[in-house]
């Protein structure tokens, strides 16, 4: 992702941290940052977008395209995966292009500044695209761990203005919408996608503003919540574990009634369990972080009192796989007895196919039947979950009725 949000301070990647919790800048900057090979992965992808948007839609040669393609393919961590990922990318743009009466201007990898709203805010925007009066941001996200939705994105906002400041010189006030798109084509299909004015924009930039200003001035408030899901500090920050070791919080949500025992008053009711339920959501997430931290710094040659790091539960394995697979055939074993012959999995098919062939080819073969029943909040944005139309959804695939 882009390089220079390494540097600033309130980052727009980390914007619904900061707005939450406007002490949490200041707090991380003692720890140090980290970087994985899902992250490296995802910067390796992001290069590979780019240079396909810039073959898309600006000048570039063929052979120039494949010299660069190439020395991106040496890198260790590509694989094919990023060709069909980045493909989709390129697919949901020129649709997005096609949007427009005329063809559009677009860009890859302009860096913004958003710094009217938020003290010293810049950041990179993976595709800009500008025509007639709408100004259109794409963020293309390689990860599969967490769904990013468009909609309410703090990130996605403030590279939308600094966006409209980066051209308002070259168009004036001719912008009069902005349409924000994320593409996680990993986990989901389909874009997410907000549009709204550009006046909405701005006025959603000119709340922020003295959030941003205390963020950035410090010390700010700590406020856990499900933001801090990626600050550096969540392990260690006071705040998160003074609300998650409150039990007395509990308490008020468990009434007991002391003065009629009875096995009622002893029954949680089911609104007690779905008030604790989001209660103890965060406590969860809290104890996992406190046990990654702690395995961490035991494996780094430290010391959690109280706690070592063990060897977890591991399967067997042959050292050599094909010199024990031909023992087996040796102690006089049938091939078909001893090799599985099994087709690809859908997912591996459709990698192999680019979504295209595969729609063409297999989508009248593809169903895909409600998941199991998953426990979710109120706030969750997939519908709830009904067991009528479930079964009518096993009954018509029995029968063959679902395309
Ligand atoms: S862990 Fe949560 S409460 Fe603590 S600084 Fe980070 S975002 Fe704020």
């Amino acid at each position: 992702m882009p390089t220079p949000e390494k540097h600033a301070l309130l980052s727009a990647s980390s914007a619904s941290r900061w707005l939450n919790c406007t002490a949490a800048p200041h707090f991380e900057e003692q720890f140090q940052k980290t970087t994985s090979e899902y992250a490296e992965e995802g910067r390796l992808a992001h290069s590979v977008c780019e240079l396909k948007v810039l073959k898309k839609f600006t000048p570039m040669s063929s052979r120039t395209f494949t010299t660069r393609y190439n020395k991106l393919k040496k890198d260790p961590l590509y694989n094919v995966e990023m060709d069909k990922t980045s493909e989709l990318y390129i697919e949901h743009l020129t649709e997005a292009a096609m949007m427009y009466s005329r063809p559009p201007a677009v860009t890859a990898e302009v860096v913004v500044d958003f710094s009217d709203y938020v003290p010293g805010g810049f950041g990179t925007c993976d595709c800009v695209m500008i025509g007639g009066d709408t100004l259109n941001i794409t963020d293309y996200k390689h990860g599969k761990g967490v769904l990013v939705s468009a909609e309410n994105n703090p990130q996605m906002r403030l590279y939308a203005l600094g966006a409209l400041k980066r051209y308002q010189p070259v168009y004036g006030n001719t912008i009069k919408n902005v349409r924000m798109t994320i593409i996680q084509p990993r986990i989901q299909s389909e874009p997410s996608v907000e549009t709204i004015t550009a006046d909405a924009l701005i006025a959603w930039g000119e709340t922020i503003r003295p959030i941003a200003q205390q963020a950035y001035m410090g010390p700010g408030d700590f406020r856990p919540g499900e933001h801090c899901r990626f600050c550096r500090g969540k392990a260690q920050c006071r705040a998160r574990a003074d609300v998650n070791t409150a039990l007395e919080e509990f308490k008020d949500c468990v009434p007991r009634n002391c003065s009629a025992p009875s096995y009622g008053a002893n029954t949680l009711t089911d609104d007690e369990i779905g008030d604790l339920l989001v209660r103890g959501k965060e406590l969860v997430k809290w104890y996992n972080d406190l046990e990654d931290y702690a395995l961490q710094t035991i494996l780094n040659g430290g010391q959690i009192s109280g706690w070592k790091a063990v060897a977890g539960r591991s399967v067997r394995t042959f050292t050599d796989q094909d010199a024990a697979i031909e023992a087996v055939l040796a102690a006089g074993y049938d091939e078909a007895l001893v090799y599985d012959r099994k087709p690809k999995t859908l997912t591996a098919l459709e990698q192999l196919m680019g979504k295209a062939e595969f729609m063409d080819k297999l989508g009248s073969f593809v169903v895909k039947p409600l998941g199991k029943p998953t426990l979710a909040p109120m706030s969750d944005k997939r519908e709830a979950y009904n067991p009528a139309a479930a079964d009518f959804a096993e009954a018509a695939q029995s029968s063959g009725g679902i395309e």
